[in-house]
């Protein structure tokens, strides 16, 4: 008995892979209900009666072309690992869609078991699956189950080991193409065997289909192993093609992809399924599709849902965010009340209270947006928007599916690029997934609502919602037009057809909504204690030190210490109140008052510009004030490169020196409306600059992951960083022009 028994579980997208995987692991995972969420396949372990076995989750694919990555890594996985047995879950409730795929194992020759799922919804749907006898038919062992509870799955490992452990050898099926091409089937497999052309990875029978599918991948493998041998074979299958277009019409990759429907259709028919009602009855999805995805009521209830779960959003939020925030309010001046002056209670209060504070207050407000998301995409809806969208997107060089990278990354509000670019994934063509991939860090993303949010409602107080949007939809605009210049200059080429499925309405479930909630709220708040804590103390010390100049600082210190030591805090209002109440103030409250101004300048706006970020800031000043940005503001879009979230507590940091201090301190906001610098204008500046520029660090480094080079990675901070200047430029020099 081996020791380790490989598992797969290969099937179309939205078959059940990730739920019975979740089943028999206990692993907890995302459950999506876009096609191929999952490209990388995930791995599990799991002992069935005392037998280890490992389980690898494969990305869903309706088939084993080369035309998309899930398809490629899925077929790479069965040909270089050799799992002891394939379990193929098939969707009763699509029997013969799912069908294709198995066809293509079947031809591949694997160790097979088909775990027949959605018995359940099947039924509901008046269709039985007569599954003995579709065992019979395609020489398969056939297990009924439902993933989502559980049902059936012992026994389809138990079958499943059978199968596993039993010596049977496993023929590629021979399925028939038409006599035309298993003529040349015959000849091209005879090569092939003669000459053990590709054979270690590949059964002949299974090369000469792909050749013959015209099959790049596998092409440019037999290329390397045995130009000759390949030459001969793409002689044959060009005269076979000619032939065959000249006399149906047809390439021979569609006459085999006919021929793999009508043998499942063929098998279907002999008794396979039994319908207790009408087979015209629409189903209940295809009802719902006629409303949600007519052309003209359908962007509008998309609009309508969209805004809905805005407003549930920020509605819901508004309390837990305005909590969280006195909360963190009253951290700080417990910190500041009990710790001595000095360096560490700086950092503690400038550092990580402002800085990781200033994230975790919007939790709430990301919980409850991912938790509305949740219940489109688990219900099936997002689907059906990229279904629409596909229209406009294709205008733009873009593809129906690019529409879900915007939106995880903040197309509708708050998401993030990291995911985004991951999801980009799903797109089958390398350009579109390119251009995809290069414009989703152009959305509003958690980190930058935040901004957003603070400006708009410091200098647009009476028309937030409004700018909200209108800043929304600016974004798309740009990410659209962008996408477009790419897609026409160095991204030039061919649109895909648009082939996604929709998969049909599902009634979310709590328990699945929460955890997927929970998933990203978790990766939220782990960044702010890992990521954005170390930015945050490391920007710190950057508008911390060096500090004054000594000669400065040792005069500074002892005037310091006598002013605090001669006047305590209460001696000191008393001093001043007093005075300012009779009018005019006395020559020692005078005295005491300028001590003071000169101590604030001192402690922090002196300090500032001499510290290391301070001086980059000053530095930058020149260029940067041809879009209304001061030194400080620099600083703060620095930090933001490291991570968008540090953009606020940095200018938070910032503004709050420099200033007489007061006893109570004003918001950010109040702050920068009653600063010189700052106005509309300048606020409209930075935040186009904010929304468009270079993509914060970590999503650099995953573009330049997804995207194969770092050519790219620095293509889009260079891109986007030139691009956001000037339109900042532009905005402040037209804005200031106007007045
Ligand atoms: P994958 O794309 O193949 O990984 O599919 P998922 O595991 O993500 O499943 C897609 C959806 O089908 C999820 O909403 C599951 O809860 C649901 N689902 C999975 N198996 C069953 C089942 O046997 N019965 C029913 N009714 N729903 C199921
Ligand atoms: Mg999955």
């Amino acid at each position: 008995m081996k020791q380790h028994i490989t598992m797969a579980l290969a099937g179309n997208p939205n078959a059940g892979k990730t739920t019975l995987f979740n089943e028999l692991t206990g692993a907890r995972q995302h459950v999506g209900n876009y096609p191929g969420i999952t490209v990388d396949y995930k791995i599990g372990r799991f002992s069935y009666e005392g037998q280890e076995i490992v389980i690898t989750d494969l990305p869903g694919t309706y088939s084993l072309t080369a035309y998309s990555v899930e398809e490629i890594v899925s077929r790479d996985f069965l040909t270089t690992n050799r799992p002891d047995v394939v379990i193929n879950i098939v969707d009763a409730s699509n029997l013969e869609r799912n069908l294709y795929l198995t066809t293509q194992f079947l031809e591949m020759g694997v160790p097979l078991i088909i775990a027949l799922n959605m018995i359940d919804v099947a039924k509901d749907r008046g269709i039985e699956v007569r599954y003995e006898k579709l065992a019979e038919l395609l020489g398969v062992q056939i297990v009924p189950i439902i993933a989502r509870s559980g049902e059936g799955t012992k026994e389809l490992i138990k079958q499943a080991l059978e199968v596993a452990h039993s010596e049977k050898i496993w023929c590629p099926k021979d399925i028939s193409y038409g006599d035309d091409l298993d003529e040349v089937l015959m000849e091209l497999v005879s090569i092939i065997t003669d000459s053990s052309f590709l054979i270690t990875t590949y059964p002949p029978h299974y090369t000469a289909i792909k050749y013959l599918e015209h099959d790049d991948q596998i092409l440019a493998m037999g290329q390397k192993a045995d130009p000759l041998v390949t030459q001969k074979l793409e002689q044959m299958v060009a005269s076979i093609s000619d032939h065959l277009l000249k006399t149906m019409d047809v390439y021979p990759e569609s006459m085999i992809a006919d021929h793999r429907y009508g043998f499942i259709k063929s098998i279907v028919r002999q008794g396979v399924l039994s319908h207790k009602f009408d087979i015209d009855r629409l189903y209940a999805s295809d009802k719902i599709d006629k409303v949600l995805t007519n052309r003209l009521i359908g962007p509008i209830v998309m609009l309508l849902i969209l805004f809905g779960l805005y407003q549930f959003t920020f509605s819901w939020s508004e309390l837990p965010v305005s909590l969280m925030g006195s909360f963190f309010g009253w951290l700080g001046g417990v910190v500041d009340a009990t710790l001595p002056d000095g360096p560490a209670k700086s950092m503690l209060i400038s550092g990580v209270i402002d800085g990781v504070g200033g994230v975790l207050g919007f939790v709430p407000l990301i919980m409850f947006m991912f938790f509305g998301i949740a219940i489109l995409e688990d219900s099936g809806y997002l689907a059906r928007v990229a279904f629409m969208m596909d229209r406009i997107f294709r205008i733009f060089g873009l593809h129906g599916s690019s529409v879900m990278p915007f939106i995880v990354s903040g197309g509708i509000a708050g998401g993030c690029a990291v995911p985004g670019v991951m999801a980009t994934r799903t797109l089958r063509s390398p350009k579109e997934r390119m251009a995809t991939l290069l414009t989703v860090p152009f959305m509003n993303c958690g980190a930058k609502v935040p901004v957003l949010v603070l400006l708009i409602g410091a200098f647009f107080t009476d028309h937030q919602a409004l700018y909200m949007f209108l800043f929304t939809m600016l974004a798309w605009l740009v990410a659209l037009v962008v996408a477009k210049f790419l897609r026409t200059t160095v991204l030039k080429g061919e649109a895909t057809p648009f082939v996604m499925e929709l998969p049909p309405y599902r009634f979310p479930t709590l328990r699945g909504l929460l955890i997927h909630t929970w998933e990203r709220t978790w990766q939220y708040i782990k960044k702010a204690g890992t990521v954005i804590l170390g930015i945050s103390i490391i920007l710190w010390a950057l508008m911390t030190y060096p500090g004054l100049p000594d000669s400065q600082s040792e005069s500074f210190e002892a005037k310091r210490t006598v002013t605090r030591q001669s006047y305590p805090q209460p001696i000191r209002t008393e001093l001043l109140t007093h005075n300012e109440e009779a009018g005019k103030l006395s020559p020692e409250a005078q005295q005491l008052r300028e001590a003071l101004t000169i101590i604030d300048q001192q402690e922090s706006g002196a300090g500032l510009r001499y510290s290391i970020a301070g001086k980059i800031g000053t530095f930058l000043e020149p260029v940067s004030s041809l879009a209304g940005f001061d030194w400080r503001t620099n600083i703060a879009l620095l930090g933001g490169f490291a991570a968008k979230e540090v953009i606020i507590s940095t200018l938070g940091t910032a503004y709050s020196m420099g200033e007489v201090k007061v006893d109570v301190s004003d918001s950010l906001g109040e702050r920068l409306v009653r600063d010189p610098h700052w106005n509309s204008v300048v606020a409209v500046a930075v935040l186009i600059f904010i929304m468009f520029y270079a993509p914060c660090f970590v999503t650099v480094v995953c573009i330049a992951k997804e995207a194969g080079s770092w050519k790219w990675a620095f293509f889009s901070m260079a891109f986007n960083t030139t691009f956001a200047f000037f339109a900042a430029v532009a905005v402040f020099q037209i804005g200031s022009m106007l007045g």
